[in-house]
């Protein structure tokens, strides 16, 4: 491709809408532009490059034996009703009414669609396992997109989903994805830690997240430093730790009853430290959530017969609107993820102050564990753990608690003696510092952002949308699923934050939108001659080769050139000849090559990086 009969839009300003260095660098690089919030377009050079990502997904993909699929981005509404999402994706996902008023779903992802897919053309176990993939457009309206296609509203995900007659079936497909994302992404150039993850609305258990490490990443990733333990911190556990009192002592249980303490204003954990001279480690606090599309069983548990259960909507019984009290130890937060994921629900909220008085009697701030008899209490681990044999282990004693009516705490209150809850769970957030519960060490913790996913999600779809198989006997089955997501574009721009410097970006030779690039100091003369038989040469051998024809000032084409990240440069100057230069967008210098070489070396630079790469 010769630069003037393609479209080099290059900004020599930072946007000013662009806080991370992918995003300023995909703009400066006339890589792609904004169309709209969470909106972008892609330029000739962007785009090649996504489809460079694309395609080693695709070959990865291909290389484990899944089968791309392509099936239309707009749903129909009633594949969710069946799975029971309609109600519970939330305003994530664009729903849309066509002419005639049929409701139809933007594919925010495609568990439905490629289930329904697969109940009309499963019919025996001998068609198992299937692996179906496709690359397509998904649609969510992201609340806050950000930082360029890292966080758009419209992308492209490759997502795959298989069908499996039994757990271990599943388990090699799962293992063999994670080994085609850990190829794909060392293609890619990234370097991304694996960690254990929450499986958050999608449900089921058995997931892992591809992550890479980015200061402005949205996940915390709790890391061991000795045993390797990895998770993301919806998922995270940690080992329990050693309480003490006051005075550095383990705890003990109360002897002293419950105490009524008058203490009007002290309301954070902070103020009561000061006003009880105890430390946050013997609180315990109780928060109110209001907890959506639990499915969990209620009906025994205190106020559960309050709340109403609906099983008409398809998928399995639940809870639009239930509410819970959770108690945890003082100085520790609740995790929503963890908690939303104990209680099967769809979502969790920390309840209004109009609710939190309805269900507890008192205010925000002075609500106890004691005497809730109008909602189910679940006590994180931190306070108490139910055994197998239904009784406590309980780790925190003697306790200061709010006291259930307002400007009154209690004092002295002992897990057990004075109260149990309907559950106990681990729902704390674990932090840089607690224990690894594998070994014991001291976790520490980094950002992260995303990349990829795999799952294992048993038979939620299958069920709830009714696929059957006949089985060896004759005998009616129901497959179990896994589902393996990956994003293309946020790919693209994690190796543009991975791979760039102060001049631009330095694409790994996989992703690079054109492996050489040509440049004649002026596209005239000898130098003409010799910038095109070079770009003939390197064509000839299969290179991916840009000339830089412009009539440009050499500067200004260096420039560019080093901003868009072209991996090899050969700079064809009169007073070299008949050297040319060769360049490393890597290196700080450059080679004189003479010009009869220069073609067979820049190949052979791209065909040992590629080879590095895919080695
Ligand atoms: P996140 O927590 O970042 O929102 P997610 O858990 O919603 O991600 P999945 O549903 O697992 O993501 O989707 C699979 C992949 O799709 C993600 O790993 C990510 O690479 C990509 N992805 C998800 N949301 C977006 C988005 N808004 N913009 C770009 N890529 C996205
Ligand atoms: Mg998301």
């Amino acid at each position: 491709m010769k630069t003037s009969e393609t479209l080099i839009s290059t900004l020599r300003e930072v946007p000013a809408e662009a806080v991370i260095a992918s995003h300023q660098l995909m703009l400066r690089a006339g890589l792609i532009r904004k169309l709209g919030n969470g909106l972008f377009t892609y330029l000739p050079f962007g785009l090649r490059s996504f489809r460079k990502v694309e395609n080693i997904i695709r070959e990865e993909m291909d290389a484990i034996g899944a089968l791309e699929i392509k099936p239309s981005v707009v749903v129909p509404g009633e594949l969710w009703r069946e799975s029971g999402r309609w109600d519970t994706m939330g305003a994530g996902m664009l729903r849309i009414k066509n002419r005639v008023d049929q409701e139809l779903v933007v594919s925010p992802t495609a568990e439905e669609a490629v289930t329904a897919l697969i109940r009309d053309e499963l019919s025996s176990y001998k068609q198992l396992p299937i692996v179906a993939y496709q690359i397509n457009t998904k649609y969510r309206d992201e609340i806050r997109p950000r930082y360029g296609v890292m966080r758009g509203r419209e992308f492209m995900m490759k997502d795959a989903y298989s069908f499996h007659a039994d757990a271990e079936s599943l388990d090699k497909t799962y293992l063999a994805m994670e080994k085609a994302y850990k190829r794909i992404f060392k293609r890619l150039g990234l370097s991304v830690i694996p960690v254990s993850a929450d499986s958050g609305a999608m449900g089921g258990s058995g997931s892992e997240e591809f992550m890479v490490e980015s200061p402005i990443g949205d996940d915390t990733l709790i890391l061991c430093p000795k045993c390797g333990y990895a998770a993301n911190t919806e998922k995270a556990a940690c080992a329990p730790d050693e309480v003490q009192d006051k005075d550095g002592k383990p705890q003990v249980a109360a002897t002293l009853p419950i105490e009524k303490v008058p203490c009007p204003g002290v309301e954070t954990i902070a103020q009561m430290e000061t006003f009880f001279k105890m430390p946050a480690e013997q609180f315990i606090k109780v928060l109110i959530y209001r907890v959506c599309n639990s499915e969990l069983d209620l009906r025994t548990a205190p106020g559960g017969n309050t709340f109403k259960r609906d099983a008409e909507t398809g998928g399995a019984p639940h809870y639009p609107e239930a509410f819970f009290a959770v108690a945890i130890r003082g100085d520790l937060d609740v995790n929503e993820a963890k908690l939303a994921a104990v209680l099967k629900a769809s979502e969790v909220e920390l309840a209004c102050e109009d609710d939190v008085i309805r269900f507890s009697g008192a205010p925000h701030g002075f609500v106890g564990p004691v005497g809730l008899t109008k909602l189910p209490l679940l006590a994180d681990e931190s306070v108490m753990v139910q055994c197998e044999d239904g009784s406590y282990t309980v780790r925190v004693h003697d306790t200061v608690t709010g006291g259930g009516q307002a400007d009154v705490d209690n004092l002295h209150v002992e897990p057990v003696r004075d109260f149990t809850p309907f559950m106990t769970a681990d729902v704390r957030t674990v932090v840089a510092g607690d224990l690894c519960p594998c070994c014991g060490a001291e976790f520490y913790s980094k950002k992260g952002n995303e990349l990829g996913h795999i799952f294992k999600l048993g038979y939620k779809y299958t069920k709830s949308m009714n696929v059957t198989y006949l089985d060896e006997n004759g005998k009616q089955q129901v497959p179990t699923m896994g589902c393996y997501g990956i994003g293309v574009d946020r790919s693209l721009a994690s190796i543009i934050e991975e791979h760039h410097d102060g001049n631009g970006i330095v694409w790994p030779m996989s992703a690079a939108p054109y492996q050489v690039v040509i440049v004649p100091v002026k596209y005239e003369g000898t130098m003409k001659e010799i910038a095109d038989s070079l770009y003939a040469e390197l064509r000839q051998a299969g290179i991916e080769v840009l000339l830089d024809d412009r009539n440009e000032r050499p500067g200004v084409k260096f420039k560019d050139m080093d901003l868009i990240g072209i991996p090899v440069r050969i700079v064809v100057g009169e007073k070299n000849l008949p050297n040319v230069e060769l360049k490393l967008r890597s290196a700080a210098d450059s080679d004189l090559v003479p010009a009869a070489e220069a073609a067979g070396k820049a190949a052979a630079i791209v065909r040992a990086e590629l080879a590095a790469l895919n080695g």
